[in-house]
């Protein structure tokens, strides 16, 4: 059977759309749709209760507010009973015809764990965007011990051994894109068209995809805390062989000019090193601050369509 794992927020107008290019898509195979409302709070619930109470291959969680795609997932993955597990978005933005495709490939091939869409083409990107990114990419293949392609999407299909790993990653905070890399396995990319959203716009702004970046390399790397003591060991050095000439000087020649301008430059650079090593220690001790608080990773509201046993 094929898990289909559709996170939903506020996507009224692409659901019965989807729906309906799913099924035909999906209509000569054993499949389950799992849609999960994120707290929407437009009529995205009531679209899917709609299609699910004709339908017993479509099941449901809501959430009591809106918890995030990451949680969403999440929940998807907990309740999904496939032997292959697929994310998609709800927008329409990648077309379901790819997940016969994954479905097919990974029946072919069983050395392959892992199915990733990788994007084609862009989604509307300017330069400096699309810049920022590929520094996004480098910067966390670099520091941390996962490896992300640039383009690659949740938008995928895995085996169930796959979704246990993800599972047994019970972290509450989580950055799936690492997770997904960190648990290994054989991965395959196949290449898709990104194709205009439906209906809606994105909840994904530049605000949000720069805290999703910074949350991406300090879910996957501590070398950023290290950065302070190889810089702070750096700076050290060169003030103590300023020093040495300094007092030597003044032992040969006397007292020089004292020079205000060139002590004021390196008083406040010093000090906005330090404010930002101090920024990013309190990222850290945030997040583990959160992560031991042990919430859930989100709260249903209610469900359709499972038994009670989840995994
Ligand atoms: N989504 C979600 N919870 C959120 C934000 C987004 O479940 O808090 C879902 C959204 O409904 C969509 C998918 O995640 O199905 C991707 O969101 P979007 O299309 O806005 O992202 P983009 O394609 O612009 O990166
Ligand atoms: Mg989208």
């Amino acid at each position: 059977m094929i898990s289909v794992i559709i996170p939903t927020f506020n996507e009224e107008g692409n659901i019965l759309e989807l729906n309906k290019k799913l099924l035909n898509n999906l209509k000569n195979l054993d499949y389950e749709l799992i849609y999960i409302d994120d707290g929407s709070n437009d009529n995205t619930l009531k679209k899917i209760k709609s299609i699910a109470l004709k339908d017993e291959n479509i099941k449901y969680i809501s959430f009591s507010r809106n918890f995030g795609k990451e949680s969403a997932m999440y929940a998807g993955l907990k309740y999904a009973k496939g032997d292959y597990i697929c994310i998609i978005d709800s927008d329409l933005q990648q077309n379901p015809k790819y997940i016969v495709s994954m479905y097919e490939y990974l029946k072919d091939n069983d050395e392959v764990d892992q199915i990733v869409m990788v994007m084609k083409n862009r989604k509307n990107e300017n330069i400096i965007k699309r810049n920022l990114k590929k520094i996004f990419y480098k910067t966390i293949n670099k520091l941390s011990d996962i490896n992300l392609i640039d383009g690659a999407s949740d938008f995928r299909m895995f085996r169930r051994n796959v979704l246990n790993a993800i599972l047994s990653l019970n972290e509450k905070n989580r950055f799936s894109k690492g997770i997904f890399s960190w648990i290994g396995f054989n991965t395959q990319y196949m290449y898709y068209d990104v194709e205009k959203r439906f209906s809606g716009k994105t909840k994904f702004n530049n605000k949000e995809q720069i805290s999703y970046a910074i949350k991406g390399i300090t879910n996957h790397s501590i070398k950023p805390l290290y950065l302070s003591t190889i810089i702070g060991t750096v700076i050290s050095s060169i003030s103590l062989i300023y020093i040495i000439i300094t007092i030597v000087k003044v032992l040969m020649f006397g007292k020089d000019t004292p020079g205000y301008a060139s002590l004021l430059v390196v008083i406040l650079f010093l000090g906005g090193i330090q404010l930002i090593f101090i920024g990013i220690l309190g990222t850290y001790i945030g997040k583990n601050y959160i992560e031991t608080k042990n919430r859930p990773i989100y709260i249903e509201k209610e469900t359709k369509g499972f038994d009670n046993t989840i995994l």
